[in-house]
């Protein structure tokens, strides 16, 4: 048995929470390969290193004193290495730091140090073999992250190593330059570690018990989630619901690894299982709901409109001309209505409108601004009667206006569309009909 385990900032802010993880390492001789994050916060107010690294390069490059910032950056490592009374020092790696900083190594670099600091210093605690991610991880001449390349070097190198710290965030191409990965990037270190050794499980730890049905901003103490596809969770985390890097699950995914994500604070919690398909029927009958605000409806109708060929391609053509990417296309007998984030659309509009005249020529054209759309998700949903009615019946009885519906042909989704300030109303009542109600 073979797992890979991942560890989130919170999950390391302190020698505290370090003392945890190694709790969690060494309860499981199974966990044979730790990725770390970067130390993130120690209480709400804190910076993450990260954003200190970010923060103290951009000093170092325009030529700043960066002095205090970076010592600041060396107690937060120091602080760590006392509270575990390790006997060790990263002097020699942060004079050489400093020296790349000031000839200019760049921002990746700059940002990388948090996890490659927080490796050594993870490598020495659990006593297991030190990695250094620019050495195994592989990012191509265009700078994009080279999967074929990078399993192959990597699973030859853990062949040869029963345990293993590699961290995460960050690799470089193969003249060394060091490449991150977009933020919260140690996610997908740590999946890729798991496609190299095949892992049996890939664990993600953090500071949430996993996946929860809906935001708890919105609805208090939501149940969690426990077995939810791969597929859900893509629709999930797209509308909004962010635990996990959305990269983070391709490459795993194709090896068919289940990912488990686990809270560092609670580790006799389940977690969420992530699985490629699953004979386990959700507790309820949706797995999750999640939604975003901010939306403009554009609605065209068209006397004929569904006999004109080319009529649709017409329309999103304007929208192609423009750079703006649409969100969900709904559509009736003569009507279709194009849905757009309102930030990219607004300082466009005339000009798509005017395109659409152009192009298309429709009879009327209306929009809508301050939608909010919400994905109500669930495997489920496909053998059971009524979903939808039930969403519809609640909604109704919660006086809120449906202004949308889109349900995606594999039932594993559908959207609503409803004004922005109804948002919060609507996902409760759909919480409460499938969830409190237990439907
Ligand atoms: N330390 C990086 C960040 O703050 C990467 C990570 O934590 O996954 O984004």
């Amino acid at each position: 048995m073979k797992k890979v385990v991942k560890f989130g900032g919170s999950s390391l802010a302190n020698a505290e929470q370090f003392e945890k993880v190694g709790n969690i390492v060494w309860a499981d001789e199974s966990r044979r390969y730790v990725v770390p994050s970067a130390p993130g916060k120690r209480h709400s107010k804190d910076t993450k290193v990260t954003d200190m690294l970010y923060e103290c390069y951009a000093l170092a490059e325009v030529g700043d004193s960066f002095v205090e910032e970076f010592a600041a950056i060396r107690a937060r490592y120091q602080e760590i290495i006392e509270g575990l009374h390790l006997e060790f020092s990263l002097e020699k790696e942060f004079e050489e730091i400093e020296k790349n900083f000031k000839a200019g190594a760049g921002r990746d670099y700059a940002a990388s140090r948090g996890e490659y600091l927080n490796g050594i210093i993870m490598a020495q605690y659990l006593n297991f073999e030190f990695i250094d991610a620019s050495e195994v991880i592989r990012f191509d001449e265009n700078e994009e992250f080279d999967a074929e390349t990078t399993n192959k070097i990597l699973s030859k190198r853990l062949q040869k190593t029963e345990y293993a710290v590699i961290p995460g965030f960050y690799g470089a191409k193969k003249d060394g330059t060091v490449k991150t990965f977009s933020r919260g990037g140690s996610d997908v270190t740590g999946s890729i570690v798991a496609r190299a050794v095949q892992a049996d499980v890939y664990e993600n730890w953090t500071d949430v018990s996993g996946f929860l049905v809906a935001d708890p901003r919105i609805i208090y103490k939501p149940e969690p989630i426990e077995m939810i596809t791969y597929r859900e969770l893509r629709e999930l985390s797209y509308m909004g619901a962010s635990v996990l890097h959305e990269d983070a699950i391709f490459p795993v995914r194709k090896e068919g690894i289940p990912i488990n994500i686990r809270n560092t604070n609670k580790p006799e919690d389940e977690g969420t299982w992530i699985v490629g398909s699953t004979c386990q029927k959700s507790k309820y009958t949706i797995t999750g709901i999640a939604g975003k605000k901010g939306f403009c409806s554009v609605m065209l109708d068209k006397d004929m409109m569904n006999s004109e060929v080319g009529f649709g391609r017409k329309v999103l053509q304007a929208f192609e001309d423009n750079h703006i990417s649409f969100e969900h296309m709904p559509s009736g007998i003569d009507t279709m209505t194009i849905l757009v984030h309102q930030d990219d659309f607004v300082h466009k509009e005339q000009s798509v409108v005017s395109a659409i005249h152009r192009l298309a020529n429709p009879d009327h054209i209306e929009i809508e601004a301050d939608l909010a759309l919400i994905a109500v998700v669930g495997r489920s949903m496909k053998s059971s009667r009524g979903t939808a009615g039930r969403i519809f019946s609640a909604l109704a009885h919660a006086n809120v206006n449906v202004k949308m519906i889109d349900q995606g042909s594999s039932e594993l989704n559908i959207i609503i569309g409803v004004k922005n300030e109804d948002f919060e109303v609507a996902i409760k009542a759909i919480y409460d009909i499938f969830v409190l109600a237990r439907i």
